[in-house]
């Protein structure tokens, strides 16, 4: 039989009657004549109490016992979720990370998938069981020890299933309907797309909602896993959601889908910095091994041998930045006039496929924010995203412009 993988989130999972509820759209897919294995997250909270719980009794802590801890939550809604299944008289087993044998790696709290068994689970879909309830976000290291996925690692736990059992699709079951254009808390407008391409939902990953782990889309990709996000709350029918999927399967593709932002960065200058071979390299070791997460990186026009280098990265991590920079000073690893750090601004994005085959979709943004008279900071572009930088007062004014100019609120 097809086999289908639905995953629901800790929402959807919350209490007994919602469980209730997932159930019943999992007895549907059997009917419907699929196998499934269902992953589920913990309940909403919980996973947030027992980090509470550990941090409490050891700041320190040694991370296998963190995973130890972590993990339960999860273990609650598997063996909640068959107990449900087998009183609406389906034919459902639980299965802890360990029990499938989901193998990672040993990096606790962080552990990457390593390979996914299938053989104990198809035995038992051979023997009549119908649903295979998986507690996501957790497996086991080499070491035999409980792993887990990092936070929001369950939507990952579900994709490897897909892949590894070729599943027909991935459902992924949450509080929001789909993926948005943008956030609908910034414009109304805002519409649910119907198809996504992976690539574009790697761009979006931060829009609204964290609806999926970035590993999970990564995973997906890999995999030419379909996927679905859906919302448990509604009954959407066949066009419920929004099919996360290959380019190839989406046949009008847009020029741009999404308008993306991250509101809280920082833009730094270091001034009059030594034009040389290796400067680069300079500047940014030590700030990879401060942990600073760079992401816009521009040299400016040097003169004289000298030239100013400006990067961006979160607004919380200026102070490690500085700290950095005033340490390769002080070693002789670069010399610069001045770290200059604006604080005040955001990030904006237009990301689409289709902009790879049409011309002047930057220039459409750059004239959308001069009409409403925003300044550019800094520009950078890939093949499927223009991103500026701008005054963070201007975020939600530059989002709503650039919506309107793509015609975002006529995408589907
Ligand atoms: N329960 C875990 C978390 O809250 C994993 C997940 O829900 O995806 O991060
Ligand atoms: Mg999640």
């Amino acid at each position: 039989m097809p086999v289908l993988v639905m995953k629901f989130g800790g929402t959807s999972v919350a209490t007994l009657d919602r469980i209730r509820r997932a159930a019943k759209r999992v007895g549907r897919e059997v009917a419907n004549g699929y196998d499934v294995i269902v992953i589920v997250s913990a309940m909403s909270g919980k996973t947030n109490e027992l980090v509470g719980w550990v941090n409490e009794t050891s700041p320190l802590y040694d991370a296998r016992e963190y995973d130890a801890v972590v993990s339960s939550g999860e273990n609650v809604t598997a063996g909640l979720m068959a107990l449900t299944l087998q009183e609406m008289d389906v034919p459902a087993r639980s299965w802890q990370g360990w029990q499938v044998p989901l193998k990672t790696t040993s990096a606790h709290s962080q552990a990457r998938i390593e390979e996914i068994p299938t053989d104990n689970i198809m035995q038992k879909f051979d023997e009549g069981m119908r649903v295979a309830v998986v507690a996501g976000f957790q497996g086991i290291s080499p070491e035999g020890r409980i792993t887990t996925l990092g936070r929001g690692g369950s939507d990952t736990t579900a994709v490897a299933f897909a892949a590894a059992f070729d599943a027909e699709r991935c459902d992924i079951y949450t509080d929001v309907d789909g993926v948005y254009t943008t956030d609908p808390r910034i414009t109304s407008k805002a519409r649910k797309l119907d198809k996504i391409a992976f690539e574009e939902m790697l761009e979006l990953a931060s829009l609204g909602a964290k609806v999926l782990q970035t590993r999970s889309v990564e995973l997906a990709m890999r995999y030419k896993v379909r996927l679905r996000v859906l919302s448990s709350f509604e009954d959407g029918g066949d066009n419920a959601g929004t099919l996360v999927c290959d380019e190839e399967d989406i046949v009008e593709s847009n020029v741009v889908s999404g308008v993306a932002f991250s509101r809280d960065e920082a833009k730094m200058t270091l001034i009059s910095v030594a034009d040389r071979p290796g400067i680069a390299a300079a500047i940014f070791t030590p700030l990879a091994e401060a942990g600073v997460n760079v992401d816009m990186i521009i040299q400016n026009i040097s003169d004289d041998g000298r030239t100013d280098m400006t990067f961006s990265c979160p607004v919380d991590q200026v102070v490690r930045a500085q700290q950095a920079m005033a340490g390769a000073k002080e070693r002789g690893e670069i010399n610069f006039h001045e770290l200059d750090a604006d604080t005040e601004v955001a990030k904006v994005s237009v990301v689409g496929i289709g902009m790879r085959s049409h011309a002047g979709v930057a220039s459409q943004m750059f004239r959308a924010l001069k009409d409403e008279n925003i300044n550019i900071k800094v520009i950078t572009t890939s093949e499927i995203k223009i991103s500026v930088l701008i005054e963070r007062k201007y975020l939600e004014l530059a989002v709503q412009a650039l919506h309107d100019s793509f015609g975002l609120e006529n995408a589907a």
